[in-house]
């Protein structure tokens, strides 16, 4: 199977849903990342700032990037200025960096908040009360360059559909909460971010509307570590 004929089939599921395609392209060339652009596809997600970086520099500009991955803050400064989403915030100073660098770029960055909902010690995010806690607090509330957009997770890596599905429904339901409860009126707050290549369908029959999918569409990552040899 190609790139294009992989995409082409993920498109025919989650389109008709209204679901949005993320093409996860860590460890992938440039060259890869092109033949799924020349199919189509625009949204990209990575997650390492380096290789984001590099690849954002070099690959055509109407690609919108996403960060997915676990964010230092001491690397916000170099995607600020053109990404386009930033998936994986995890606290409030974090945010507040962003915020900062938003400032300093002139734009506003859209964000989600990560939310912790597998069952591993692994994975990062918020839990329920630090979410809350963070809604509720006033630096946050006095945060004007940034937008959160909705909510991510990440299920846990188990082949029991049983455990991956309660934490989707579980994410569902304080997605719907949050919304009624903080962003009602604003139709910004619309994205539930959850579904890898391992769980997609799952998550969205669950209610995602946006899904990180890497190996379905580009094959297993073979290379660990990234280099670019394009
Ligand atoms: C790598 C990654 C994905 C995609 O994983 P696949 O199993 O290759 O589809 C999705 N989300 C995050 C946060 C990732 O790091």
């Amino acid at each position: 199977m190609s790139i294009a004929s992989n995409l082409e089939a993920l498109r025919l599921e989650t389109e008709a849903k209204g679901v949005q395609l993320v093409a996860v392209s860590k460890t992938k060339s440039n060259s890869e990342i092109m033949e799924a652009y020349e199919a189509g596809q625009r949204i990209f997600g990575e997650n390492h700032v380096q290789e984001l970086i590099e690849k954002a520099e070099l690959l055509p500009k109407d690609i919108q990037w996403h960060m997915i991955g676990h964010l230092q803050t001491n690397k916000v400064k170099y995607i600020a200025p053109f990404i386009s989403l930033i998936a994986s915030i995890d606290s409030l100073k974090l945010l507040k960096e962003v915020n900062k660098h938003a400032i300093k770029a002139n734009r506003n960055i859209d964000c989600l908040l990560q939310i912790y909902i597998a069952d591993e010690d692994t994975k990062f995010g918020l839990d329920h009360a630090e979410l809350i806690e963070l809604l509720r607090d006033e630096e946050f509330l006095e945060l004007k360059n940034i937008r959160i957009c909705g909510l991510m997770g990440i299920a846990s890596n188990t082949d029991n559909e049983k455990v991956i599905k309660a934490e989707f429904y579980e994410l569902k339901m304080l997605f719907d909460g949050v919304k009624a409860s903080f962003y009602r009126k604003d139709d910004y707050f619309n994205i539930l971010s959850m579904g890898m290549s391992s769980d997609y369908k799952l998550a969205i029959e669950e209610g995602s509307t946006m899904v990180r999918i890497g190996s379905t569409i580009f094959g297993k990552r073979v290379i660990k570590h990234y280099k670019n040899n394009d």
